[in-house]
């Protein structure tokens, strides 16, 4: 099978080579000269265009920075495929973008998917992403040999834009449940609790939740969270912030009351405009109490 992928970046490069040594024959392309050579070297055909790389392709996947680049990928992708082919989008997008390429697969003879994922670069290099899809079970059907190759999880979320809404629905609760343990890291400090002392008593009780317990922003309890390592991006504040206006978009679309996720998307602006946007997410925490994650560990 021919597979076309648009977006050789952080994450497209790796998933594009994972359906490689999958036995997919995959034909690339992105506008940046470095991730063209990285791909080629990797066993991808690198197309001269987007649309070459769509040219004869059963499917088409897209890794892209935002809706609006998707959307102009899509214009010239959609008309260079064969009707009845596949095109998914695994970026992070705005639901109206969402609906947009939808609609113009739809209105060109294709079954198309909408398909975040969740699992950041390790999980893209390691093939073990998590896949939230949106769209009809055929085109979730046709994209399972896909989706296999490159991650180990994935859920049929609901017709086109479900995917999308997951994925921006679980990133809100991501943000705002960093920014809480945070706060509470902040306040057993002045408290004079020791770390580790609330990361075993959080971490059992009705605290307890993956900003926690898998990527702690304070340094020691959690060996291997971005605390420990400077806080070096994981995931960086800045694809968090963006995430976190989508979600504050779509509530403002879907008139959904999303008091806490505003406030959080507030508090990442603030980390952001301070220069500290490629920072991982989680260092947040001396933004909040400015206290060096590494002092009082
Ligand atoms: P990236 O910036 O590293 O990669 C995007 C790639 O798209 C770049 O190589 C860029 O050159 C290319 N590109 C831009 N415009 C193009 C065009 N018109 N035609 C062809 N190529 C074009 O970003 P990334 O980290 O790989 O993220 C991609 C998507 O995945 C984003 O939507 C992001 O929100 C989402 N995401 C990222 C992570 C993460 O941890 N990095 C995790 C989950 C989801």
């Amino acid at each position: 099978m021919t597979v076309g992928f648009i977006g050789l970046g952080n994450m497209g490069l790796p998933m594009a080579l994972n359906l490689v040594k999958a036995g997919f024959r995959v034909q690339g392309f992105d506008t940046t000269l470095a991730a063209r050579t990285a791909a080629q070297a990797g066993g991808v055909t690198l197309a001269a265009t987007a649309a070459e790389a769509a040219r004869g392709a059963e499917a088409v996947v897209t890794m892209l920075p935002s809706g609006p680049i998707m959307q102009l990928v899509w214009v010239e992708v959609v008309p260079a495929m064969t009707a009845g082919a596949l095109i998914v989008d695994c970026s992070t997008v705005d639901i109206d973008s969402c609906h947009k390429a939808h609609a113009m697969a739809a209105a060109a003879g294709l079954v198309s998917l909408d398909c975040p994922v969740s699992g950041g670069v390790g999980g893209a290099t390691a093939a073990t992403l998590t896949f939230m899809a949106g769209g009809s079970g055929e085109a979730y059907a046709r994209a399972e040999p896909l989706l296999a190759a490159m991650g180990k999880a994935r859920t049929h979320c609901g017709e086109a834009g479900a995917g999308q809404a997951a994925k921006i629905c679980n990133n809100m609760i991501l943000g705002i449940s960093m920014i809480a343990v945070s706060e509470a890291f902040g306040l057993a400090d002045r408290l004079g609790l020791s770390r580790q002392a609330m990361f075993d008593v959080a971490s059992k009780s009705s605290g307890q939740c993956w900003s926690l317990t898998t990527y702690c922003p304070v340094p020691g309890p959690v060996p291997t969270s971005p605390a420990n390592n400077s806080y070096k991006p994981g995931f960086a504040a800045a694809l968090m912030l963006k995430d976190l206006r989508l979600s504050q978009a779509a509530a403002t679309g879907a008139g959904a009351n999303t008091p806490l996720g505003a406030a959080a998307t507030q508090l990442y602006e603030a980390m952001d405009k301070a220069g500290q946007g490629n920072r991982d997410f989680s260092a947040i925490f001396e933004v909040l109490t400015g206290v060096k994650g590494s002092a009082m560990a």
